[in-house]
């Protein structure tokens, strides 16, 4: 007997991956659309998933991997549904008014929630309990998973966003975070970078930059440790492409631990403990077929 199907959305801020796959993960087809607004994004997904239905069989659930803010608190009201977004159009709109069409469950998570649970099931995360996702881009948001489930609290976790210690001797730029000025999204981003220094961090080539950067970081990745007690903490998104990031996180995030807290997972110099993704452009999608799993039950 055939496996069931699954529909799987990567929604990113430029562009959506929607792809029909099995169970098993096999994906069978998949388009890139345009994010646009919702007005024209929405039909052409619509299409794709009935041209996919049509071609290879009705999907039994869908799983969504998204950019935020949005509701992923599944008993409420209004699931789904993208809140406080700047992006024109998006705010109010719902996977729901898309996918309810198809009769099928849908499970909607965060694009870093996905991610992380793709990195957990079969990428750097492999044969972890624990992992702590993190993206270093336009934005910076950590996706921590349990046992195959995304944690949150009341809504998704906000990590980009926590207060530093900023010295501004050492780095008098004010902060690109137009509500907290100098939150570690307000510092570290790649937009920040950008207002700081008139250029990426791969780019400028500055040893000091890279370890400012780096100390900053390293802050939220002592605090993933203090408070998650992660397997495995994984660092992705397009800043962290920058040649000796990885590295200076890693030495910079050991001499923040002081030596605190000894596991085995621990290992010295973190070569081990701080990882890049595996998956590579794949995370995002994967993640979704990952959580359209979930939705199937
Ligand atoms: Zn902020």
């Amino acid at each position: 007997m055939g496996q069931r199907l699954i529909g799987a959305i990567e929604a990113g801020g430029t562009k959506f991956i929607a792809a029909i796959a099995t169970e098993d993960g096999t994906i069978l087809d998949r388009a890139r659309i345009p994010t646009l607004t919702p007005d024209e994004c929405f039909p052409q997904v619509a299409a794709f998933f009935d041209a996919a239905a049509a071609a290879h069989g009705p999907i039994a659930g869908f799983g969504v991997a998204s950019f935020g803010p949005i509701d992923i608190d599944p008993t409420s009201s209004t699931y789904g549904t993208f809140t406080t977004t700047p992006k024109p159009g998006w705010s109010g709109a719902r996977f729901h008014d898309v996918l309810g069409r198809f009769g099928a469950p849908i499970v909607v998570e965060t694009d870093v929630n996905g991610a992380a649970l793709g990195e957990w099931q079969s990428g750097a995360g492999k044969g972890c309990t624990t992992v702590a996702y993190t993206t270093v881009g336009t934005g910076i948001g950590s996706g921590v998973v349990r046992a195959g489930k995304p944690l949150m609290g009341f809504s998704h976790y906000e990590s980009g966003h926590i207060p530093l210690p900023h010295d501004p001797t050492a780095d008098p730029f004010a902060g690109h975070c137009p509500y907290h000025g100098d939150c570690l999204e307000g510092l570290a981003s790649g937009p920040a970078i950008a207002a700081r220094w008139g250029c990426s961090l791969s780019d400028l080539g500055d040893p000091a930059a890279i370890d400012l950067i780096a100390s900053y970081l390293a802050v939220l990745a002592a605090n993933l440790v203090l408070l998650h007690m992660p397997d495995r903490l994984i660092f992705g998104g397009g800043v962290m492409k920058s040649p000796g990031l990885i590295p200076a996180l890693r030495r910079a995030t050991e001499a923040r631990l002081a030596g605190y807290v000894k596991a085995p997972q621990i290992d010295p110099g973190l070569e081990r403990y701080i990882v890049a993704p595996a998956l590579g452009d794949d995370a995002g999608i994967t993640g979704a077929i990952a959580l359209g799993r979930r939705a199937l039950g």
